[in-house]
């Protein structure tokens, strides 16, 4: 189960976070490290020196230039906040995150992704947007934000305890093929299609969002849609598509 959780930073601008993260995570068993266009050089004398004999994992990170690429085939995506946001999104604790581990990674497909923002700015809205669901560490509201390795610790802690008090796996289950849930590449290439259709029936208009496609994301993310039925309204999307009146521009 371990192995099939991700850690993914994104815009990390100190080396050093990065060389602690990797030994909080060897330090709890996990193994996946992904740095979404590092703000800084991974692999320093600092980083080294932080991950005090893990970093064999900073050395095994991938480096990728989007969160989309970090998290393509991962089935579940959860984002980590230290402050609330405009539009609210589900919520987890750092527990619930843990508990809902080994039922998510049953599958041997399933990838889960943890994504933690820059030290200065956190993660955007449109990232956060991406993501299932959210998990804030409880801390002192008037000091709220942790170092970015420490809040990597909490929830790799969190995914060890998890792993430690789980059943093991019914693998004699065979496997239903319509049930496997969609992977991140497959929403957003969802989400895609449909905002361009939205836009082709004169439905959604990218000048005036009003938070539309953020509202239709977040609605589609809880639903948890499995591939087959991701299939089923690309189908409709384009039918649709073919149904819009033909535009000037
Ligand atoms: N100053 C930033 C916080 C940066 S801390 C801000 O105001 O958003 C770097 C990252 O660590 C955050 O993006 C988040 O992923 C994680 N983090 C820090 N404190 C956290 C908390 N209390 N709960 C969840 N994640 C936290």
């Amino acid at each position: 189960m371990l192995e099939r959780i991700r850690i993914v930073l994104i815009g990390t601008s100190h080396p050093g976070n990065i060389g602690a993260t990797a030994r909080a995570m060897h330090n709890m068993g996990l193994a996946d490290l992904s740095l979404v266009a590092p703000r800084c050089e991974p692999i320093t004398a600092e980083s080294v020196s932080r991950a005090s004999g893990a970093d064999h994992l900073v050395h095994a990170a991938r480096v990728v230039g989007t969160l989309e690429e970090a998290v393509a085939d991962c089935t579940l995506t959860v984002g980590a906040s230290a402050r609330s946001r405009t539009l609210p999104w589900p919520m987890l604790s750092p527990r619930e995150v843990g508990d809902r581990l080994p039922a998510e990674l049953v599958e041997p497909d399933a990838r889960v992704a943890l994504v933690f923002g820059r030290e200065d700015s956190g993660l955007t809205n449109a990232e956060l947007q991406r993501c299932h669901a959210h998990v804030h560490i409880p801390t002192n509201p008037d000091f709220s934000s942790l170092n970015l390795a420490a809040a990597v610790q909490v929830l790799a802690y969190e995914c060890r305890q998890a792993w430690l008090t789980s059943e093991p796996a019914d693998t004699d289950e065979p496997t239903n093929p319509d049930q496997v849930l969609a992977s991140h590449a497959e929403l957003e290439h969802y989400f895609a299609h449909l905002e361009r259709t939205l836009v082709a029936i004169g439905f959604h208009d990218p000048a005036k969002p009003r938070q539309l496609m953020a509202r239709l994301r977040r609605f589609t993310l809880r639903a948890r849609p499995e591939r087959m039925e991701l299939n089923i309204l690309r189908g409709i999307l384009t039918e649709t598509e073919k149904l819009a009146p033909p535009r000037d521009d």
